[in-house]
Order: structure tokens, then sequence, then C-alpha cells
């Protein structure tokens, strides 16, 4: 099939599953139809083509793409409409993949669930009264849905590994620095990664392959050189004991599903059928991840979001006195109780009078937290955990209760703040037939093992 054929039959896919599913705020036909056309015109000159070419791809909407609408899931920037390109998205282009749309998140990407989003639920493929988790919940559940081949996402404290776990499809954050932030409506920029969404281990490494790579745009760009990830695709992982895996104690236990406990034990013990040396792991401070998280990334989304006054970007409030009052309404009306609580939380906990108190003590917590994963990487090559402690919570069911909603990130946190790469892969199903995550964390820059490991599970 051309890929116009492909494109044409994605868009109606994406046209008969939207009713139920909304994993879309814009959908852009136009502009997909005219890049498979030119991949087609590639083809019939001869011409040879990469891997993404006409590959139906699917952005998070907090990445900027120039003249086509670009929310962060938020009314503030309802109507925003950015003049230049994310670098990630460039990317795509050049390589000739076909962008079908721009998907839900929840606002700013604070959340686990897109409930946060202004503008509606994304319903999670598997059961439609499920959420898709969050924030990156529109890419994880187009990807499930096949809206789309592969997605990109964006990934703070879990947002591509949590939806990824609750979608059943396969998520990874790189290492901090390896993916350029540029374009990337900031949320916590030390925590902030882009990372891809696919069905297959293989179609992420693809994915992160075209993605990868140093951008002098980006300040916190790595650079280095990027390894051929598809080499690491490989069948197995002989020779025997080779590749020595580290299960980390600590995940396991109280608040943990045992549905989700007995389907990451058993995968365990498929990985050492697979030539893996197995070890139990101990990371003490883990568990200091998520109180770290809720100081330090509020404090940093509280100064990025600072810029959203009315002035510069999108909304502005009307029936204001002076300016004084149009910052105040624009930013009353504009932003969701999330946001407003994490700007609150942020703006105190940097305060004269607290910031030694609070932010200070975070960072030196984060530094332990370093610590641990560097003791642990010194024994084993590859750390395992669940990527959520349940499967896909029903719509609603937390949205009161905020501190249960952020106990759902409480194994991809510590990651971030470590600044390493992890990926969810499916690992089985729980009884009402939920797809379960397992997550793999590596070394700075080891996505190469990763995607051994998780490619050999497969
Ligand atoms: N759920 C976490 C939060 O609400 C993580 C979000 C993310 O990774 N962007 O902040």
């Amino acid at each position: 099939r051309s890929a116009v054929e492909i494109t044409k039959e994605t868009l109606e896919r994406i046209e008969a599953l939207e009713p139920k599913l909304h994993s879309f705020l814009t959908i852009t036909a136009d502009g997909a139809l005219a890049q498979a056309r030119q991949v087609d015109a590639k083809i019939a000159a001869g011409e040879d083509i990469g891997l993404l070419e006409g590959i139906p791809i699917a952005v998070k909407d907090n990445l900027c793409t120039e003249g086509i609408r670009t929310t962060c899931g938020s009314k503030i920037l309802e109507n925003y409409i950015p003049p230049y390109e994310s670098t990630v998205t460039q990317k795509l282009r050049d390589a000739g993949a076909v962008v079908v749309g721009k998907t839900n998140l929840d606002e700013f990407a604070m959340g686990s669930s897109t409930e946060n989003s202004a503008f509606g639920l994304t319903a999670n493929p598997w059961d439609l009264d499920r959420v898709p988790g969050g924030s990156s919940g529109g890419s994880a559940a187009a990807v499930a849905a096949e809206e789309c081949t592969v997605a990109l996402g964006s990934d703070t404290g879990g947002s591509i590994r949590q939806p990824a776990s609750f979608c059943g499809v396969v998520g990874m954050k790189p290492t901090y620095g390896l993916v350029s932030r540029y374009g990337l409506v900031a949320y916590a920029s030390s925590l902030d990664q882009i990372g891809p969404f696919g069905r297959t281990v293989e179609d992420a490494a693809t994915l992160l392959q075209h993605i990868a790579g140093y951008d002098r745009k980006d300040a916190t760009s790595l650079n280095v050189s990027i390894p051929d990830y598809l080499k690491s695709v490989k069948p197995n992982l002989k020779p025997k004991g080779q590749r020595r895996i580290g299960i980390i104690k600590e995940t396991f236990g109280e608040g943990l599903d045992p549905q989700v406990e007995r389907a990451v034990t058993a995968s365990m013990e498929l990985l050492q059928e697979l030539g893996a040396e197995i070890q139990v792991v101990s990371c003490p401070r883990f568990r200091y991840g998520l109180p770290t998280y809720y100081i330090l990334a509020p404090s940093e989304a509280s100064a990025n979001l600072a810029r959203y006054d009315g002035v510069k970007y999108g909304f502005r409030a009307e029936n204001a006195e002076n300016l004084g009052e149009m910052y105040a309404k624009t930013r009353a009306q504009g932003f969701g109780a999330e946001v407003k609580r994490r700007i609150a939380i942020g703006t105190y906990a940097l305060s004269a009078g607290y910031y030694d108190a609070y932010y200070l003590k975070a960072q030196k917590v984060r530094t332990l937290i370093k610590e641990d994963f560097d003791r642990a990487f010194a024994q084993v090559d590859v750390l395992v955990c669940p990527t959520a402690p349940t499967t896909a919570i029903k719509a609603g069911e937390k949205t009161d209760d905020p501190l249960s909603m952020y106990l759902l990130d409480l194994m991809t946190i510590p990651v971030n703040l470590a600044g390493l790469p992890a990926i969810s892969l499916p690992c089985g199903f729980d009884d009402k037939g939920l797809p379960i995550g397992m997550q793999l964390i590596g070394n700075v820059l080891r996505e190469d093992l990763l995607f051994e490991v998780a490619y050999a599970y497969e």
C-alpha cells in the first residue's frame, strides 16, 4: 500500500474511534496527507526511504508544532499557534513520518490520568470507563487503539511509562539530555524528557533512534554519539549469566496490587530462563522520591508557568480595570485546579524563609536517591520493578483525592530525579483483562541495554 493509502486508512480509523476514545485534541489530516504524498513521490522516483517514512505518528500536545495549535491541555493556551517547531517534531518531519495529530494530556503534563485536561477525558481502549493514565494518556491510548503506529510523549515523573502500562503498550523515558527539549512546553525542566511509545520494543527503539541526539538549542542536551539501538534488538540474553538484573526490593509490599506483583515476579522467572542472572537489590531511599518530587516539580513549574500572564500567549481575561487585575483574572480563569495547586505549592516552597527547609532539602534528598541507584548499578546492569502499583483506575475514582492520585507515580518518579532511562513494557493482565506494566531501569545512557532485555522478554 502507498503512504497515502495507509494515511487515509489511519485517518478513517481515527474518525471512527475518536467519539469513544478522544485521544486527540487536533487532527492534522491535510498535513498528514501532504507528507504522505511526498513519501509516495520519493518511492515513485526510486529513492531509498527510511524506516519512519510514511509511518503515522501522534504527538503529545505539549510539543510545539509550527502553525498547528498547541494547547498543552490548558484553556490558557487554547488558541496558541506556535511560530516555531520543536526539535523532535522537526526531526520526525525530516524523516518523513506522517504526523496525524496532537494528543490529549493532563494540563501542562500535571497528572496521572489525563483527567486534568481542560478539553475532556480520554478513555482507556481496554475499558472505556477507565483512564488511560497520564499525563501522556492521549498518546498511549492512540497507540493502543492503533490510531497511529508510534507516538511521542513527555515524562517528568512517569508520564510516558505509567500510561504505557495502563494501555498495554511500550513506553520509554530516555536519559535526561538524550532528546532535545527545544519546543517542549516546560513543566519541570530538570526532570522533563521526551520519549517514544510503540506497540513493540522495536518500534519504540526505532522512534528513539530518530529523535535522540545533541541539539545546541537545548542547554542541557548531551553531546554524545547515539548508538544503533536496533542492534540491541536480538532474540536472547545469552551467554547465560552475562546480564545481571536487579529486582528493587522496596517496590514490593504495601500498596502494590497482588496481581501486579505476581505478574512482575513471573516475568523475572522468564528473564532468568532467557539467561539473565537475577538478584534482589535495595534502594532504601527510593520511597522518598515521591515527596521530593512534589517539592521540586511544583517549584520549577511555578517559575516556568509565570510566563502565562495574558500578554504573551493565548488567553486573556476580559473586563480588567488595570494590568494587575488582568494578570490575576487571566490566570484565575485560564488555569485548572491542579495547575493552580502546583503553582501555590511551588511558590510556597521557594519563598524566602522556606527555601532551605523545602527546596534545598529536597535537592539533597534527590542526590541521595541518585546514590542509591549508583550503588545498585555497581551490582547489576538493569533494575526491574512494577511500572505502577495498580492497573488502570476508573475515571473519577481518584479525582477528589490528589494524594492517592500522586501515589500512582511512586515507582516512576525516582528515575526522573536521577536522570536515568527506563522503559515500561506489558507483562500480563489482571483478572479484569487490564494490562500490567513492568519497568526496566538502566544506568545513564544505557538505553541499549534496556532495549536488549525488553526485546528478549517481549
Ligand atoms: N503524574 C506526575 C505529575 O502529576 C508526573 C507527570 C509527568 O511525568 N509529566 O506530576
